[in-house]
């Protein structure tokens, strides 16, 4: 696979014989596995997929890489690992239970090390054909938005919205969502996690719409602010001053810059519009083979941007009892400034009803 080299310098670097990899989304990077049980094994110049009966073929269709090393009820992952004769082995502090760990332990007597997140560290730079998904996977996303926005109408409800949204990202080819999608309308827009209830979408509701779909393993991720008819002044104000901040953080978004600053264009242009109490949240987050991953565009994190990054922009105002807006793209850094991935119209649109 493509990533290989590049973990097994890490290991390296890390003085380790090996490392094993089963949180889905790292063994799915290190050796395309999309079954569920089963454990990725790379060493300096081997790789061993271990697993049971029932995966095999699967293993020999998806992993050509890797030679297959099977257990069973009698035979456990420590056994394999002992028989291996490994003096010191990397796993996922970040996934493996306790329970799991001491499991091993009985068997293997090998060092178990700490990798403390080193996948997830090179999965942050995308590669060209991890871009290409990305941008199918957002663009899937966008053609759906594109058809919501004729097929929502005042006196439905947010639950019929929600299920033709998720049937028509599946339609168009997605594996499923890349999260529960946010469908939130009038008052409930002030809940920044509101997923669909049978709460009937009235005529002048803003209707935020966050969501995200799955494409060969790679998620997108948007969020569009739209108002059911014609919009009252004060939407049309906390709009526009979304709108601008999450404009202005847009053009920070480059390689370089530090993700704590970039949170503060968006929060400054809100909180001088009186709102800042209303932006509980961070602006962004980068997206990949999970929907939220590191870096994060927040107040804390000083993490530099780097070309190959896909991080969202996501600044948001929520009033209570009286609703909500957030607007959301998905952004790839390049070596020059940034490419917006998600395509659809963020000016305030008024459906007609
Ligand atoms: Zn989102
Ligand atoms: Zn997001």
């Amino acid at each position: 696979m493509k990533a290989l080299k590049q973990i097994r310098e890490k290991l390296e670097e890390l003085s380790l014989e090996g490392g094993i990899f089963f949180k889905p989304e790292n063994r799915y990077y290190v050796s395309g596995f999309t079954g569920s049980t089963g454990y990725a094994l790379v060493l300096k110049d081997k790789a061993y997929f271990i697993t049971d009966f029932r995966y095999i073929s699967q293993v020999k269709e998806e992993c050509p890489d890797f030679e297959i090393l099977e257990i069973s009820t009698s035979k456990t992952l420590g056994d394999v690992l002992e028989e291996l004769n490994l003096n010191s082995l990397g796993f996922e502090d970040d996934f493996m239970t306790v329970e799991g760990l001491q499991t091993l332990k009985k068997s293997y007597s090998g060092q178990l090390v700490a990798m403390k997140r080193f996948i997830e560290n090179i999965r942050q730079i995308k590669r060209e054909d991890e871009i290409l998904l990305m941008k199918k996977a957002q663009s899937i996303a966008d053609e759906t938005f594109s058809y919501m926005l004729d097929f929502i109408k005042p006196g439905m409800s947010e639950r019929e919205v929600y299920l033709e949204l998720v049937t028509q990202l599946t339609q168009r080819g997605a594996q499923g969502e890349s999260f529960k999608a946010i469908v939130a309308s009038g008052v409930r827009g002030a809940l920044p996690h509101g997923s669909a209830t049978e709460k009937i979408i009235e005529k002048g509701d803003l209707l935020t719409l966050d969501f995200g779909c799955v494409y060969q393993g790679y998620c997108s991720d948007m969020t569009r602010t739209i108002c059911v008819g014609k919009a009252s002044e004060k939407q049309k104000e906390i709009y526009h001053v979304v709108l601008k901040a999450q404009k202005e953080a847009l053009k920070a978004i480059k390689p370089g810059a530090i993700c704590k600053d970039i949170d503060k264009v968006a929060r400054d242009i809100i909180t001088e519009a009186g709102y800042g109490e209303n932006f509980g949240h961070g602006l962004g987050h980068a997206v990949g083979l999970e929907v939220h991953e590191n870096p994060r565009l927040n107040m804390v994190d000083e993490s530099i941007l780097k070309a190959g990054m896909v991080v969202t922009d996501e600044p948001g105002i929520y009033i209570p009892g009286f609703g909500g807006v957030r607007i959301e793209d998905i952004i790839l850094v390049t070596e020059t400034g940034s490419e917006i991935l998600s395509t659809s119209n963020k000016e305030l649109i008024e459906l007609e009803v």
